[in-house]
């Protein structure tokens, strides 16, 4: 399988303004210095805990959020240097999919108009040709025809998140940052989500960049994980193997904090001491290094470099050298 995204020292920062002119006076580093691929038809799922700078990663590959350095090549293209039309037609393949499917639809339009919004406006789409491709979408995200008419209010909470993907697969793009996209959804409508995704997947031939906050969910629906923490990427790996060998003493963390329903089975939880740093001025060296009872002296100078350490299993951590 040939690489359908690669994403090279992505960085994104946000200025902070202040003082008398209103000048930038320090930088939210929220992505700094991001590296990592997703396969064709494949999914790669993003965990972290909340300002971890997932989310800003996926939107920064979309280009939602300017990039302040680094290179997205997606299909071979450098997406940060297309100008604004290339960009607006290149668009086509690469959707998002947000988390309150809610607040994404609006509610004065109904779900004909949602879903047919991208076809009119990209394909020139319009009467019953338009409301045709509506109904078909509809069927494949598993809602039914007549709810062409319906507005966003009349639907629960899974359905709405439906619209959300009949929408974002409209234009048959190649390629879907899912942002936290089941989360706040019950336990058992996040489960017929995930497989609605799978399903998606198959017929259409989709690569998806899976981003969550909860390790479970992700290792549901991912090839791969790739494990974030201030700003960076501390390991990547297949998720099987992610979840059978966590090598970063994050990783190791989070994992240990999923409960487990074998009540044999015990496992000891890592609790990390201490807070997450704040973005604007994370540590020197390793960014864990705050928090890590393996810290030694290298780990508070030298930034360890995110390397293969065999089979595609990346690791930023000293240790490992
Ligand atoms: Fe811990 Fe050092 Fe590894 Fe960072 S580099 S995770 S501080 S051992």
């Amino acid at each position: 399988m040939s690489n359908l995204l690669e994403v090279r020292n992505l960085k994104k920062y946000f200025p902070i303004k202040g003082g008398f002119f209103n000048q930038t006076v320090a930088y939210v580093k929220a992505v700094d210095d991001v590296s990592f691929y997703i396969k064709s038809g494949e999914t790669l799922g993003i965990v972290g805990e909340s300002g971890c700078g997932k989310s800003t990663t996926g939107r920064a590959v979309l280009r939602l959020h300017e990039p302040t350095a680094g290179e997205v090549i997606f299909d071979g293209i450098d997406i940060p240097k297309l100008d604004k039309e290339k960009l607006r037609i290149k668009r086509r393949d690469m959707q998002l999919i947000f988390q309150d499917p809610y607040s994404s639809l609006n509610p004065r339009m109904t779900v004909g108009d949602i879903i047919g919004e991208p076809l009119e406006i990209h394909e020139n789409l319009k009467g019953t040709d338009k409301t045709d491709r509506v109904k078909e979408l509809l069927n494949l995200v598993g809602l039914s025809p007549y709810h062409v008419r319906r507005y966003p209010h009349e639907f629960s909470g899974g359905q709405r998140q439906r619209i959300g993907i009949a929408r974002a697969i409209a234009l048959k793009p190649k390629f879907i940052v899912c942002d936290e996209a089941v989360s706040a959804l019950d336990v058992s409508i996040q489960a017929q989500i995930i497989n609605l995704f799978q399903e998606l997947q198959e017929k259409l031939d989709l690569t998806y960049m899976f981003i969550s906050h909860d390790l479970s969910v992700v290792k549901h629906i991912s090839n791969r994980i790739s494990v974030m923490y201030l700003g960076t990427m501390v390991e990547m790996a297949e998720s099987d193997r992610l979840f059978e060998n966590p090598v970063h003493p994050y990783t190791q963390a989070l994992l240990s904090a999923i409960p487990i329903a074998e009540p044999d089975n015990e496992k000891q939880r890592i609790i990390l001491e201490g807070d997450v740093p704040s973005p604007v001025n994370p540590p020197k060296g390793c960014v864990f290094h705050t928090r890590c009872k393996y810290c030694m002296d290298i780990c508070k100078e030298e930034k360890p470099k995110f390397r293969d350490i065999g089979d595609s299993h990346y690791v930023a951590c000293h240790l490992n050298e």
